[in-house]
């Protein structure tokens, strides 16, 4: 299979690295799913490498794609004249500490996945899993370098309730004692006015909890029918609930829609049943085939610098996407979890209230401001008690969705 990048105009003018030039002194910095494909990009193209550099501290001096794991002292210790190949989504943050330490011939990977050749590809993860972590990659690197602005995704966090309680859930679902829906309507509301201030959305993504459990699922989907502003409609499930005719029947009028099953191994009992129905229906799906997970979010009384606040922060938050929960746009998970939690004393200036009345251009700025703040570092409230995204700070792998019984608890942190 090949796959074009539907959108190659957008890095027309970008620097195309002579990465067969560099043949053999080329570490990429980031061994994990985006560095993966590269890998196989580089590989199809008979281009050897010397390494992979992360900060994951599990992960030096073992093996990825064949090739070895080394430190970042490793890498300013004995490789100052290597060639870096970022291939992860927080560019800007990683490029300004490589600068720092004295590299200088620095590149993105994006020149890497205009074209993907996908014949012999055997990393880990499926096709279109790959496919789709590639184009998220392309859409982050794009808002920081080109400054775009632009937000690619909107996750719409449409329930609390779930099927499953795993311990390290990215939404803390096993911390949350009252589960709830969230009104339909509301949420289509708010969809509206994000799209009527910023005038495009690549995806909209449901997500929760288990959105397949929000009756009111098909009904939010059929609405957006004649909603042009969105390229990508995706709901994002675990595995074990079988779609309802209603459910069914909105997926398949919707051309933009794919579902995105997390595979979660036993636990995702209903995958081959959901497979067949969508397969039957002619309806996109994508199986996320994961191997492994990052520890979820942890909570406590941290004593971090000024600067280890910023730095933190920056490195949660390079992404264009805005989480929304209950009318209220987030930059991160935890953030937008806690936001609606009241662990800690409401910050106002920590969220966007999508219920304040103002107009689409007063929205846009406010959006626009709050998402610079990943770029000036202006941290949450919240950031002083949580250790940070779990997939960008601390890569401590855990069994994917280990389950617990309990109602995990948290602090209030006033
Ligand atoms: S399936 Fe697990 S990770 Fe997903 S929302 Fe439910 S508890 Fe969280
Ligand atoms: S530290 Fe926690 S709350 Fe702050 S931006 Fe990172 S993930 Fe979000």
């Amino acid at each position: 299979m090949i796959y074009n990048y539907p959108h190659p105009e957008y890095f027309s003018d970008w620097e195309k690295p002579d990465f067969p030039g560099y043949k053999g002194n080329l570490v990429l910095w980031g061994a994990g799913k985006v560095g993966g494909v590269a890998a196989h990009c580089l590989k199809k193209q008979g281009i050897e490498f010397m390494a992979f550099c992360d900060i994951a501290r599990d992960k030096w001096g073992t093996t990825f794609c064949d090739h070895k794991i080394i430190s970042p002292e490793e890498l300013k210790r004995n490789h100052q004249d290597a060639v870096i190949i970022i291939t992860s989504s927080f560019h800007n943050s990683i490029e300004e500490e490589l600068r720092k330490y004295g590299f200088t011939k620095v590149f993105d990977c994006t020149s890497l996945f205009m074209m993907i050749d996908f014949s012999s590809y055997n990393f880990w993860m499926e096709i279109d899993y790959a496919v789709r972590v590639i184009e998220q990659y392309l859409a982050a690197v794009l808002e920081q370098k080109a400054n775009n602005q632009v937000i690619d995704q909107i996750f719409l966090n449409i329930t609390t309730k779930c099927s499953l309680r795993c311990k390290h859930c990215s939404t803390i679902i096993p911390y949350i004692s009252s589960p709830c829906h969230y009104n339909s309507q509301k949420i289509l509301g708010d969809v509206t006015r994000i799209l009527d201030a910023l005038g495009h959305i690549r995806v909209v993504d449901f997500y929760g909890g288990e959105p397949l459990l929000h009756p009111d699922l098909p009904y939010m989907i059929k609405s957006l029918s004649e909603e042009k502003r969105i390229d990508r409609i995706y709901a994002i499930t675990n595995g074990t609930i079988i779609p309802n005719d209603d459910l069914i029947e909105a997926m398949k009028a919707e051309k933009r829609f794919s579902m995105r099953i997390s595979h979660y191994g036993a636990l995702s009992t209903k995958v081959d049943t959901i497979k067949n129905i969508l397969d039957k229906n002619c309806i996109k799906y994508e199986v996320t085939n994961y191997t492994y997970w990052d520890e979820g979010p942890k909570f406590g009384y941290l004593d971090s610098t000024e600067e280890e606040l910023v730095s933190k922060f920056k490195h949660c938050t390079a992404c264009n996407v805005l989480m929304i929960q209950n009318g209220k746009i987030s930059l991160c998970s935890p953030g937008s979890v806690m936001n609606n939690m009241n662990v800690v004393s409401d910050t106002p200036s920590d969220y966007v209230d999508l219920s304040d009345n103002e107009s689409a251009e007063e929205l846009r700025d406010r959006i626009l401001n709050f998402r610079a703040r990943s770029k000036t570092g202006e941290y949450f409230k919240f950031c002083k008690y949580c250790f940070g995204n779990h997939c960008s700070q601390f890569e401590n792998k855990v069994p994917v969705a280990e389950q617990t019984k309990e109602l995990l608890l948290i602090d209030k942190f006033y």
